[in-house]
């Protein structure tokens, strides 16, 4: 991994990570405290749900790049379809592939903004690279923590909205033993209230969405993802975690066809009603737009 990171790349372990470095070692250590606090989060998970889970039988692997360039090259060669992306995951290589997200273009952009015309909107880059750091950072490597410790088996054996759906969950501040430092992902329903705040026809065929994979549709599709499985968390908590147990187990079907009635008898029917007070629980959330990267 090293070698593959480059010729001056560094090691940098903890307990459940191995992270090769190019940048300041303080940058990797900071990184390895998060990761450290993500997975402490997903041992929470795992208790409180009671899933079948169990310890990687070796360290987490984190390539973290100094500079967007250096991180790019890899992104190109990996995955060639997602050119924008600040971030992932290579079930592959069962690798987590990072950098300093204050290289990233749009935290210089917004750097150079901010320096010309406003610089009492200086923290607009703070705020920036924290968000990203938990929408990708996180977001990235609890996939990575989650597919390694057994929750999910393959991308194909789990529903897409729940597989981004919990992903989204772990984007929260984290104290080091894993606790949410905040209630909900108020970015995530900023989001969700931006793209679909038009009223309830604007989300779609929400039994599809649940059902059937090929329904995702990109960025709008994590707001949406993560408002299903916050609603489901509070409202149908049980079956969550059955689902979660079934999936885990293999024993959760892959097509649309003979998931939706598991889902409908757990959750639904995901009739007008249903979709209603879905939609309605998620627009009363509370929102405290003042820590938004703007
Ligand atoms: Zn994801």
């Amino acid at each position: 991994m090293l070698q593959l990171a480059g010729p001056s790349a560094q090691l940098f372990e903890n307990a459940h990570f191995a992270i090769a470095y190019t940048g300041p070692t303080d940058g990797a250590a900071a990184l390895g405290r998060r990761l450290e606090a993500l997975y402490q989060a997903h041992v929470r998970l795992v208790r409180e749900w009671n899933l079948p889970a169990h310890r990687p039988p070796s360290k987490l692997e984190v390539c973290f790049f100094a500079r967007y360039d250096e991180f790019k090259s890899h992104l190109d060669r990996l995955l060639p379809d997602t050119p924008e992306a600040l971030g992932f995951y290579d079930p592959n290589s069962n690798r987590t592939y990072l950098f300093d997200l204050a290289t990233a273009p749009s935290v210089v952009a917004i750097r150079a903004d901010v320096a010309q015309t406003r610089p009492a909107a200086r923290d607009r880059v703070a705020r920036r690279v924290a968000w990203l750091e938990r929408s990708i950072i996180q977001h990235e490597a609890a996939h990575q923590v989650e597919f390694n410790i057994g929750l999910f088996r393959s991308a194909a054996s789990a529903p897409r909205w729940l597989t981004e759906g919990l992903a989204t969950l772990f984007e929260l501040p984290l104290d080091p033993s894993g606790r949410p430092l905040e209630p909900l992902n108020g970015y995530r329903l900023y989001e969700f209230r931006k793209l679909y705040g038009g009223g309830v026809e604007t989300l779609g065929d929400v039994r599809r969405f649940l059902a059937d994979d090929e329904a995702w549709s990109g960025g709008r599709s994590y707001p949406l993802a993560w408002a299903l499985t916050h609603y489901l968390r509070e409202e149908h908590r049980a079956f969550l975690g059955a689902l979660l147990r079934a999936v885990g187990a293999g024993r959760f079907p892959t097509s649309a066809a003979e998931r939706e009635p598991i889902l409908s008898e757990w959750f639904g029917p995901f009739d007008a009603p249903w979709v209603a007070r879905f939609y309605e629980a998620t627009m009363r959330l509370p929102l405290d737009a003042s820590t938004f990267p703007g």
